[in-house]
C-alpha cells in the first residue's frame, strides 16, 4: 500500500465509526465502469455501489443536470412547490406503470414509507383493526438500516444489540410460496420482498415463485410491495426484476441508481389507491423531493431509457454469465445471476480473492464470506468485459486447489 493511501485510510479509521470493513484501497476519481486510486492506479468498478451506479460514475447527462440544477435553486422543503419535482415523479411514474409517487432520500427511508403506506392501507382499506396489522416478509432479507428494519432481519450482525424490534412482522422462507400462504391472515396488510436477494449473495428464486406469490396477493388482499432498490432500474435485466417474471407488484421501492450514483434519491411508487391515503403531516422528509434531487433523478431515468440500459443489462449478463460457467475450479461451487446482476459462491472464504482481483485492477466485494457479488455498471463496454473477465479467470485459477 502506498504512503497516501495508508494516510487516507488511517484518517477514516481514526476519525471514524468503524461500521464497514471496506478494502483498502481509497479512490480518487471515476468515469463510466472505471475508478482510480489515490496512485492513479485503474480499477474495473464491479460493485457499482451496490448498483446505485448503473448509469456509470459521473455520467455527463447526468451531472450536466446537476450543475445546471445546483447554479438556479437545491432546496425549497415541500412546504413550497417547485418546477422540477412534477416532471420527476411523471417521468417515474410512466416508467413503473404507477399512478403516484412518494420521493424520499436513502433506500431505507423509501422502505420505511413503503411500511407506513401498508399499515394505513390495512386499516383505512381492508379494515384491520386499530395496530393489528402484520407484514411478511423473508428469511435472508435485506431492506436498510433503521431500527424498525433491523428487526426484521435474520442477519444476527444487522438485528443483535439494536433491540426491541418493532412488532408487526412475520419471517417465512424465501422462494416458498405454500410458506407464504401459510402465513397470510385476516391481520397481513403486505408482502415485503426483494425479487433477488442482493445482500444474500444475489440469490435467485425458484421460477413461478413471484407469480404465486402475485396470485396469492391479489386473492387474500394483502399489498405486493417490490424492494427493488437493487435489482430495479435495469440491474437484473429488465427495467424491474419482476418484469423479468411478468409480474407487476402493487408497490415499489426504488433507490439506489434513481439517482444514478450522484445523491441520494428513493422513492415509493404504487396506486392512487395506497399512496392516496397520505394526507399533509402524515409523512414527509425536508430533503425529499428536492429540486436538485428531482433534477438528478429525472435525468438519471432518461438515460436509462434512452441508452436501453435494462436490455444492455440482460444481453452482456447473459454473455458473461455463460463465460463464468466455463470457469472450473474445485472451490467453485455456484455461479449464479440475471443481468448484470452475478454471484461466485466458494467454498472457501472470498475475502483474500476479492484483494486479489483488487491487485488484478478489479473491485469486487465479498459478501456472507464465500460469495463475490459481480455487478458492474450497465454501461460496461463489451472490450471491458473481455478484459475484467480475464482478470477473474486468472485470479479463480490462483485460488488454492
Ligand atoms: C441498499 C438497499 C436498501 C437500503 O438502501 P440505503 O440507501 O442504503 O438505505 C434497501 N433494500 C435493498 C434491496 C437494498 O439493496
Amino acid at each position: 500500500m502506498s504512503a497516501k493511501t495508508t494516510a487516507l485510510i488511517a484518517l477514516e479509521e481514526k476519525y471514524g465509526a468503524h461500521n464497514y470493513h471496506p478494502l483498502p484501497v481509497a479512490l480518487t476519481r471515476g468515469k463510466g465502469a472505471l475508478v482510480w486510486d489515490a496512485n492513479g492506479k485503474k480499477y474495473f468498478d464491479f460493485l457499482s455501489a451496490y448498483s446505485a451506479l448503473n448509469q456509470g460514475h459521473n455520467h455527463p447527462k447526468i451531472v450536466a443536470a446537476a450543475k445546471a440544477q445546483l447554479a438556479r435553486l437545491t432546496l425549497t422543503s415541500r412546504a413550497f412547490h417547485n418546477d422540477k419535482l412534477g416532471a420527476f415523479l411523471k417521468l417515474l411514474c410512466e416508467t413503473s406503470g404507477m399512478e403516484r409517487a412518494l420521493p424520499m432520500n436513502s433506500g431505507a427511508e423509501a422502505v420505511e414509507t413503503a411500511i407506513k403506506a401498508m399499515r394505513l392501507w390495512g386499516y383505512r382499506s381492508k379494515g384491520v383493526d386499530q395496530d393489528r396489522a402484520e407484514i411478511i416478509v423473508c428469511e435472508g432479507n435485506f431492506h436498510g438500516r433503521t431500527t424498525t428494519i433491523v428487526g426484521f432481519s435474520s442477519d444476527e450482525d444487522s438485528w443483535n444489540g439494536f433491540g426491541p424490534a418493532t412488532p408487526g412482522f412475520v419471517k417465512v422462507p424465501f422462494g416458498d410460496a405454500d410458506a407464504l400462504k401459510d402465513a397470510i391472515n385476516a391481520n397481513t396488510v403486505g408482502f415485503l420482498f426483494e425479487p433477488i436477494q442482493g445482500e444474500a449473495g444475489v440469490i435467485v428464486p425458484p421460477p413461478g415463485y413471484l407469480k404465486k406469490a402475485r396470485r396469492l396477493c391479489s386473492t387474500y388482499r394483502v399489498l405486493m410491495c417490490a424492494d427493488e432498490i437493487q435489482t430495479g432500474l435495469g440491474r437484473a435485466g429488465a427495467m424491474f426484476a419482476c418484469d423479468l417474471d411478468g409480474v407487476k407488484p402493487d408497490l415499489f421501492v426504488l433507490g439506489k441508481a434513481l439517482s444514478g450514483g450522484l445523491y441520494p434519491v428513493s422513492a415509493l411508487v404504487g396506486s392512487d389507491e395506497v399512496l392516496g391515503l397520505f394526507k399533509p403531516g402524515t409523512h414527509g422528509s425536508t430533503f425529499g423531493g428536492n429540486p436538485l434531487a428531482a433534477a438528478v433523478g429525472e435525468a438519471a431515468l432518461r438515460v436509462l431509457l434512452a441508452e436501453k440500459l435494462p436490455a444492455r443489462s440482460a444481453r452482456l449478463g447473459a454473455d458473461f454469465l455463460k463465460r463464468l460457467k466455463t470457469l472450473k475450479h474445485p472451490q467453485i461451487k455456484e455461479v449464479r445471476g440475471r443481468g448484470l446482476m452475478m454471484a461466485v459462491e466458494l467454498n472457501i472464504p472470498a475475502r483474500p480473492l476479492v484483494l486479489d482481483l483488487m491487485a488484478r485492477g478489479l473491485l469486487a466485494k465479498d459478501t456472507h464470506e464465500n460469495t463475490v457479488r459481480l455487478a458492474p455498471p450497465l454501461v460496461i463496454t463489451e472490450a471491458q468485459l473481455d478484459q475484467a473477465f480475464r482478470i477473474l479467470s486468472a485470479a479463480i485459477a490462483a485460488l488454492p486447489q
